[in-house]
């Protein structure tokens, strides 16, 4: 059970929208801060704060303590090498100095085969694109063939004879709520650099990538509690080793000559520049919060509402909710209300029941174009995405459900 000192916590969902209290569910965009984050923010910024690795004294010793102890601990929670995690300012950061990195390393080449599914991110589509353009590698679609873009796993085991170079993937649609069997994608492809997103999959579920076997794993810590503009990318030693930087600057350098440069270790040659420092030190109350809290009392609360949403949301006719509407969905319910565009569903449960939903393409065109291959109903390029995390309770479900029952009632006057 989640502790009720979970609402004390969070001192927005204290907060009113025309009188009634917030419901908020658009944790898939971004999570409430709970207190301790931002304390640790007030606290570090007065006592703790210098520029780290760089000078002796004591308040810059301080420091660099706090960011090596916050790496080590995320190491830890992944069960990687500290060397092995390099801080960014996002999932997006950390891909884009993947694709960069690989392609200025000669690891990736001309003709080399990408292949990328087409349930991503933005963040984990347009990088791949356009370089390919730019660069000459060839790039192939993973097209999910089940229910409203649900990834089947014969959509991949197609693919396993092609041998690409690199897979990249989502661990967790966050457009559909998909949980994709990450665990498989080894066995699919043996010889491929796996690169898995899992700015949806680790806030719900902190899969260990050297487990599972992919090379790399990115992540934001603003959807799991933390501050925005920190992002953590785990890249396998071997193949980091071998890599060119993404960035050039400061701290990441060993020495520096007018003939050229050799680089510093691992991490910090992939770390240029002053680093986001207290966010990232907050950013390990963020995951301790997470972890007291527990990870399986948060999977499975999450399933709880995400079950009972897709339940009762499938009950209110002329309401199409996207992804495969099984325990495959986690954590987040697409949906539109035939014949009423999307923001307008998203304004009226803001203005009038003090629901925040996000309504868009959520940054993935590809899977939208999908969606509405298969849609009954005619849909502009978005939906409607309601998205759950530790704070949210049943309630916050029944409101929605009538939220958008009314909404429905409404425009059919
Ligand atoms: N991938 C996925 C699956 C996401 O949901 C998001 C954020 N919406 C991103 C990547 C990009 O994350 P960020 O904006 O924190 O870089």
């Amino acid at each position: 059970m989640l502790s009720t000192g979970l609402y004390e916590d969070f001192p927005t969902l204290k907060m009113k929208i025309n009188g009634k209290r917030i419901v908020y569910l658009d944790s898939a965009a971004t999570t409430l801060k709970p207190k301790q984050v931002v304390k640790k923010l007030e606290e570090f910024y007065y006592n703790s704060y210098a520029n780290v690795h760089r000078a002796v004294h004591t308040l810059a010793v301080r420091a660099t303590t706090e960011l090596e102890e916050t790496r080590e601990e995320f190491a830890e929670f992944l069960g990687v090498f500290p060397q092995e995690i390099i801080f960014t300012s996002g999932t997006t950061m950390a891909i884009n100095l993947v694709v960069m990195s690989l392609l200025r390393s000669g690891i990736l080449k001309k003709d080399d085969l990408v292949l990328v599914s087409l349930l991503e991110h933005h963040a984990n589509f347009v990088p791949w694109l356009r370089l390919s353009k730019l660069h000459g590698y060839r790039i192939d679609f993973i097209k999910p063939s089940g229910r409203f873009g649900t990834l089947e796993m014969d959509d991949l085991l197609k693919h396993r004879d092609k041998n690409p170079k690199v897979v990249a993937i989502t661990g967790l649609s966050n457009v559909t709520g998909q949980r994709i069997p990450v665990e498989e994608l080894r066995n699919v492809f043996p010889n491929s650099i796996i690169l898995l997103d899992g700015a949806q999959l680790i806030p719900h579920e902190p899969v260990k990538p050297k487990e599972i076997g992919v090379d790399f794993l990115a992540f934001s810590l603003h959807k799991m509690l933390g501050p925005t503009g920190v992002g953590v990318l785990y890249g396998k030693r071997e193949l980091m080793e071998q890599m060119e930087p993404f960035l050039y600057g400061g701290e990441m350098i060993d020495r520096v000559s007018l003939e050229d440069v050799t680089f510093n270790e691992l991490p910090y040659k992939f770390e240029a520049g002053t680093p986001n420092i207290a966010d990232i030190v907050a950013s390990r109350e963020a995951l301790r919060y997470l972890k007291e809290t527990g990870f399986d009392s948060v999977h499975e609360k999450i399933e709880q509402l995400t079950q009972m949403a897709l339940k009762e949301m499938m009950k209110i006719g002329g309401v199409e909710i996207y992804g495969p509407l099984d325990e495959r969905q986690h954590g987040i319910v697409s949906f539109n209300v035939k014949g009423i565009h999307p923001h307008d569903v998203a304004h009226i449960l803001d203005q009038e029941f003090g629901i925040a939903v996000r309504s868009g393409h959520h940054c993935a065109q590809p899977l939208m174009s999908i969606l509405k291959e298969q849609s009954q109903i005619d849909f502009p390029n978005s939906t409607c995405r309601a998205s759950f995390y530790i704070y949210n309770t049943e309630e916050d479900v029944k409101i929605l459900v009538e939220g958008v029952k009314k909404v429905k009632e409404w425009f059919s006057r």
